[in-house]
């Protein structure tokens, strides 16, 4: 069972360790993913706001909950004028798309299995699920499922399988995941560092966005069972690792700041009042143009429901990459 986060969290004061976090099924009765049993995808049948079942589990406690672990107006505001400083320190950099032809990046890729013991259940996934997961990438990324091309494409260079139980669940914000990430961390800031396994709260995932200086926390955390595949219902055909990515590329959710403001730092994706859940029709939060983006990958709708970035996204990527993560 699978509520599609409504949270945000940001464990740790300052740029630097603002971390974002999804959160599954918060409102259902503890239901983890592993659980689950298996579910096929729901091939691409939107569930309707009207559904019984799914708004049972938006709960409006649950909602208000999240709510104050949002990013700030103020940390968005810190972190775009980072990015603006980072820009300034290169003595080059590409633009994105618009002036040019865009860059092209293959991202090398690092994916840590973090496992309690050999079973399914203790986070032993098979390998073709990591491999479906970075097709899932290079789909998104490519703008083959239906959005704009972004410069990304990605490599899967290693799988690295470790068993420690004092690992497992990975708990978002603990000693446990900084030593993990410690311990396992490899390649520079270019390098996408990719831990998936049980994960604490019932998350689906979380990451650190760039930053100029490259910390050993650096990357994304994923639920294994949200690979395509898995059996995260609702949440099992990898987009939670293209979710996860956009932050580590430096996107912010679509509902960021909501309808006022500078919402999430892109131009071309409508205001969005908050998140979006499961697959709604015609939902439309802000009175300024453009219906919610509710297919867009970072927003929190169902992995049937989300197909793209925008231009804009992929520009703001790209220029992160430039100011952040290019060699
Ligand atoms: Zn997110």
């Amino acid at each position: 069972m699978g509520l599609r986060p409504n949270l945000l969290t940001r464990r740790a004061a300052g740029v630097a360790s603002t971390t974002l976090a999804l959160l599954l099924s918060t409102a259902a009765v503890g239901v983890v993913p592993a659980a689950s049993a298996f579910s096929a995808a729901p091939g691409g049948a939107c569930v309707e706001p009207t559904d019984s079942h799914a708004n049972a589990r938006l709960k409006p406690g649950a909602a208000a909950k999240h709510e104050p672990n949002e990013l700030t107006a103020k940390q968005v505001r810190e972190r775009d004028a980072d990015l603006a400083a980072a820009l300034r320190e290169r003595a080059t950099f590409r633009t994105g798309a618009g002036t040019a032809p865009l860059a092209t990046v293959t991202i090398p890729v690092v994916v840590h299995v973090i496992q309690e013991n050999s079973t399914r259940a203790g986070g032993n996934i098979p390998d073709s699920l990591i491999t479906a997961q970075i097709n899932v990438l290079n789909q998104a990324y490519a703008g083959a499922t239906g959005g704009a091309a972004t410069a990304f494409a990605f490599r899967l260079d290693a799988i690295n399988r470790v068993t420690n139980p004092s690992w497992y669940p990975i708990v978002e914000g603990s000693s446990a995941e900084r030593s993990m990430k410690s311990s396992l961390r490899v390649g520079g800031k270019n390098t996408l560092n990719m831990y998936l396994g049980e994960l604490s709260d019932d998350l689906l995932g979380w990451a650190t966005f760039p930053q100029r200086r490259l910390n050993s926390m650096d990357g994304v955390v994923v639920l294994s069972e949200s690979l395509p595949g898995g059996t995260a219902t609702n949440y099992n055909q990898g987009d939670t690792g293209t979710h996860e990515v956009g932050h580590w590329l430096n996107l912010y959710h679509t509902f960021q700041g909501g309808c006022g403001g500078s919402g999430d730092s892109v131009s071309d994706t409508p205001a969005e009042a908050s998140p979006a859940y499961q697959c709604p029709t015609g939902r439309n939060t802000c009175s300024a143009a453009g219906l919610d983006p509710i297919t867009n990958f970072m927003d929190y709708t169902y992995d049937s429901c989300m197909y793209q970035f925008t231009p804009g996204q992929a520009s703001r990527m790209l220029t992160a990459w430039n100011a952040y993560r290019a060699a």
